[in-house]
Order: structure tokens, then C-alpha cells, then sequence
């Protein structure tokens, strides 16, 4: 049976938050069986929970907020990106303030701690969310869905009018080794005119080349290059990884994503949510087959 996880011990990542530019830490910390992931604002009185759960989303513009009564918790995604593809269940990440340390605009320095902590099987098994039926959000113009396949799958494609990016596809069956090779290292990336836009408006504070890649009309600034050409596609799957947390359980499906955004990523979740006759729960134990009908090993969905 595939048992519930969580990490071994605390492990803190430290860095500047985004917007305000100011210094601030996240702390992963265990959590019990059938806790669920949420986040924990150690600064407020009370210390107030908020679950990574589509209901708690408030928005999704440029990236993914969840949000409380009177307090909120923005930009998720990467941390959340790195729980997805470790098929961390349980956990607490305590944070000191509203905003999460956007380190190099990566995922990496949140699977390099949780990997320092060590991960630990929990006395309750995993439930997974098993996509039966296709399942559709958006349009001509970008659009998402999810349809059966029994593991891990994005595949991914992105269009932008600029040298550098343009058009990029990648096809990745999503487990530890791969996320961690290919996809926890590509940066979030943005536009010159739209950061120096943003950081007018006090926005941003934190935008950088250390934090992002960014691209003026014709060519990239950062002069350190790129970590991959198709940089750009990569962090697009890393982002929607982020997203599909907030079903609350693991999924196995393969997502399908053209032009995708946070905004479309937590509408599919949400339909996803509210579509109850195409998927159910299921885990995956010693009654089952240890090879499905398609041939793959079924160790391969852990
Ligand atoms: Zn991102």
C-alpha cells in the first residue's frame, strides 16, 4: 500500500518576497496523517491557517494568493510545485509574513530543503484523485484538460512573439527524478517594460535577475544565459504543478496545456472539483495488480 508522506524534520528556506523586496523566510514542518498541506502565519495573532485548497484561492493574477478573512498568503506555486511532484500529503509551512521567498524564481531551493529533511511514511494510505473522463477549461486561444493516464503527465506548449521564447513544447511524465532534473530549476520569467510598469506601482520591489528571467524587445538581460533554450515551457509545467495541490490530493491524469496561466490552471482545478462522475478515489495497495492493463508498472504512480 502507498502510505502518506510527510518530511522528517523542520527545513527553512530564506530569500527576498517578490513584492515587497524585504527579507523572509518559509519553514517546512511535519505534519500529522490526513492533515493535508497548509500554510501558517506565525505572525499573526493566533497563529491562522490557510489549507492549499481551490477554496481558498482569491487570485491569480501573475501568480496564485490564497486568502483568509483578514489575511492572505501570496505567491505558492513553487513551493507548492515541489510538494506535487515528492507527493508530499501532510504538511505545515510556516511563514512569517504574507509573502514567500521567491528565491531565484525556481523551485529549487524548496526541493533542496525538502530533501534535506528527508521524507517519511505516515500510517494511513494516500488517496489519489484518478481522472475516468476527460475534463476541458478554455478556448481557441489557451485552453487546459486533463484526461486519463495512469501516472503523471504534462504536456505543454506555449506561443510568444519574442526571439527568445516562441514557440516551445514538452511532453514529461512527471515523477521525483525527473521534476528534480528537469523542471525544479526553470525561473519564472518577465518582460522589462511590464517590471519596470509593475515596480512603479510599488509592486515587484523584489524583480530582478537574481530573482527572474527578463527579457527586453529582442533579447534576454540576465547574463548568466538560460538554464535550459526551452526554459520558458518548463516553468510553465512547474507553475501548473503548483496549481493542481489545490485539489487536495494527489492526481493521476495527464494534463494537456496551451498558453496556459494560474487563472486557467484554478478554473480546471475547480472543474475538476465539481465534476464528481469523471474521476474517483482510489489507492493504491497490495490487493492491487502490479502491472495494469497498458503494461506499466503501477510502482511508477508513487
Ligand atoms: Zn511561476
Amino acid at each position: 500500500m502507498y502510505l502518506q508522506r510527510t518530511i522528517r524534520k523542520r527545513a527553512e528556506v530564506s530569500g527576498i518576497g517578490l513584492h515587497s523586496g524585504q527579507e523572509c523566510k518559509l519553514t517546512f514542518c511535519p505534519a500529522p496523517a490526513n492533515t493535508g498541506i497548509f500554510f501558517v502565519r506565525n505572525d499573526l495573532p493566533g497563529r491562522p491557517t490557510l489549507a492549499a485548497r481551490n477554496k481558498n484561492v482569491v487570485a491569480t493574477v501573475n501568480a496564485t494568493t490564497l486568502g483568509g478573512e483578514h489575511f492572505s498568503v501570496s505567491t505558492v506555486e513553487h513551493c507548492l510545485s515541489a510538494l506535487a511532484a515528492f507527493r508530499i500529503d501532510n504538511l505545515f509551512v510556516e511563514l512569517e509574513g504574507p509573502e514567500i521567498p521567491i528565491c531565484d524564481g525556481s523551485a529549487k531551493h524548496f526541493l533542496e530543503a525538502l530533501l534535506s529533511a528527508g521524507m517519511v511514511e505516515q500510517e494511513a494510505a494516500r488517496e489519489y484523485i484518478y481522472i475516468d473522463q476527460p475534463i476541458y477549461v478554455g478556448n481557441e486561444e489557451k485552453h487546459a484538460y486533463v484526461k486519463p493516464y495512469n501516472g503523471l503527465r504534462v504536456t505543454c506548449s506555449i506561443e510568444f512573439s519574442h526571439p527568445v521564447i516562441g514557440h516551445q513544447t514538452l511532453d514529461i511524465d512527471i515523477n521525483e527524478h525527473s521534476y528534480a532534473r528537469e523542471i525544479s530549476g526553470a525561473r519564472t520569467f518577465g518582460f522589462l517594460k511590464d517590471v519596470e510598469a509593475l515596480k512603479s506601482k510599488g509592486l515587484i520591489k523584489g524583480g530582478s535577475t537574481d530573482t527572474a528571467i527578463v527579457l527586453d524587445t529582442e533579447t534576454l538581460v540576465n547574463e548568466e544565459g538560460l538554464r535550459f533554450s526551452d526554459e520558458f515551457v518548463r516553468h510553465k509545467i512547474l507553475d501548473a504543478l503548483g496549481d493542481i495541490v489545490m485539489l487536495g490530493k494527489p492526481m493521476l491524469g495527464h494534463l494537456v496545456l496551451y498558453k496556459t496561466g494560474h487563472d486557467l490552471m484554478n478554473t480546471l482545478v475547480h472543474k475538476i472539483l465539481n465534476s464528481p462522475d469523471c474521476h474517483r478515489s482510489i489507492e493504491l495497495g497490495a490487493n492491487m495488480p502490479e502491472i495494469d492493463l497498458n503494461g506499466r508498472y503501477l510502482w511508477a504512480f508513487k
